[in-house]
């Protein structure tokens, strides 16, 4: 049994050599937009492909994994997580390169860090996603959207690592992209995607992220401690309609509180637990369900034990 109990000396003699870093009982407060959580017992983090690799292949067979991106769109429990944490933030995960008509991201790259190629290169596709937080890897996984487009709408291919450390590239459709959502297997790590992508010039370029970062600051909380949307719009609904008629426009548990600006984001007001967010989002599924008969669904992914 892994478990954060677990002394430090004990998990670290169980891990393979490698040639990145190990760092433990780390806390992932500071690496989640919310703000909030516990420690990863161990935090991972490859020096490259074939580090990770030796890792997946090399670890106790029942030692727990996850992996973890730009923590935008994560909820992690007051208890932590058990085992190790993968987090793709070396400079081998960060690289990006242009071909033809296609740009291939490491899955440590910032969406925002697209911006800059985009405008210096002329290269249009993917203004929606630079506007929404988070690294490639995550973006994937959570197939990210905005604007009309989605991740799934501009991939060509990926470069995965699947639980057995073996590397390999498979097309768009292995994914399974489906809305705020993938069903690739779990054990799966995305290491890099190859993006499509079209000819544009700067100034149109320009004009739509400022549009659309225009949008977001008059529409959604601003530099606050979010993770965005917290539940998925049921088919032909619109969730912050369904938590407004429900009544929870107002709702506040503990330090965790309804935005004034969007009630489809919670908001960490400072002083909040994972879970008293967690508690809000539930009692707002239970109030929805009371008077609309909708069972809302998470789009923020919970992860860890509580404490
Ligand atoms: C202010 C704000 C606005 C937002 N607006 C939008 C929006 O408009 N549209 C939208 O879709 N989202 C939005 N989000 C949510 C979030 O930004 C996206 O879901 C984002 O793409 C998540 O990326 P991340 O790197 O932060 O992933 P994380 O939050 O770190 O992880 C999300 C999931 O991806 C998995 N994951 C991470 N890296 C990998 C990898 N390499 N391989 C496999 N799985 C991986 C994690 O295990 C987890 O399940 C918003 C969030 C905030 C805070």
């Amino acid at each position: 049994m892994f478990g954060l109990n677990l002394f430090k000396s004990n998990i670290a003699d169980l891990l393979p050599a490698v040639r990145g870093k190990y760092a433990y009982d780390v806390s992932l407060a500071k690496y989640t937009w919310f703000g909030v959580g516990g420690p990863a017992e161990v935090l991972f983090s490859p020096k490259d492909a074939e580090d990770l690799s030796h890792f997946l292949k090399n670890k106790p067979h029942n030692l727990p994994t996850c992996i973890i991106g730009g923590g935008s769109n994560l909820l992690v429990r007051d208890g932590g997580i058990p085992g190790v944490v993968i987090k793709l933030d070396s400079t081998a995960f960060r690289k990006i390169s242009l071909g033809d008509n296609t740009i291939t991201c490491g899955a440590g790259v910032k969406n925002a860090e697209l911006k800059k190629v985009m405008l210096d290169n002329q290269i249009g596709g993917l203004e929606f996603l630079c506007s929404i937080p988070g690294v490639i890897g995550g973006s994937v996984k959570t197939n990210a959207g905005c604007f009309g487009s989605s991740v799934k709408d501009v991939i060509k291919e990926a470069q995965i690592i699947n639980g057995l450390g073996d590397i390999k590239t498979v097309p768009v459709d292995d994914l399974m992209l489906s809305y705020r959502s993938s069903f690739f297997p779990d054990d799966w790590i995305i290491l890099s995607i190859t993006f499509r992508t079209t000819k544009d010039s700067a100034e149109n370029i320009k004009k739509k992220l400022e549009e659309q970062k225009a949008y977001r600051m008059k529409n959604q909380p601003y530099n606050q401690k979010t993770a965005g949307s917290t539940f998925k719009n049921p088919e032909g609904l619109k969730a912050w309609e369904l938590i407004k008629r429900s009544g929870c426009a107002d709702l506040q548990i503990g330090g965790a509180k309804v935005s004034e600006k969007h009630c489809n984001f919670l908001i960490n007001t400072g002083k909040a637990t994972a879970a008293d967010i967690e508690t809000l989002g539930e009692t707002i599924i239970k109030k929805v369900r009371e008077k609309t008969s909708v069972t809302l669904e998470w789009e923020v992914k919970r992860m860890g034990i509580n404490k």
